[in-house]
């Protein structure tokens, strides 16, 4: 991933940890970005979700950290995107989302 994020609670820069600077106005970007997010998946995002004729469900979202979380069913007699449901974690930072319904709405949040 490229530009800043925050992993673990600290500035990584193209996959570099980086010290806090005050006044740094990229720094103060990503966190108000980040907190922005986090407050989303508080409250729950929806997930655009896309099939194909074979019926495989995919979708992908991006995690605080800045890395994408990609979600497959490659089981192809579910005709439904709850095979997506559950707990994933992301690779990169560790992080606890749960994908779940609302109504037909698939939805993602901290878990
Ligand atoms: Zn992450």
């Amino acid at each position: 991933m490229k530009g800043l994020n925050i992993v673990n609670g600290k500035f990584q820069k193209d996959g570099v940890f980086v010290p806090v600077e005050f006044g740094n106005k990229e720094q103060m970007a990503a966190l108000e970005n980040t907190e922005k997010r986090h407050t989303s998946f508080k409250n729950g995002l929806e997930l655009n979700y896309t099939t194909e004729v074979n019926v495989i469900y995919s979708t992908v979202f991006k995690c605080l950290c800045g890395s994408s979380i990609h979600l497959n069913s490659e089981d192809d007699t579910e005709d439904d995107p709850s095979c997506l449901l559950g707990i994933e974690k992301c690779y990169s930072c560790n992080q606890s989302y749960q994908v779940y319904k609302d109504g037909f709405k698939l939805m993602v949040r901290l878990a």
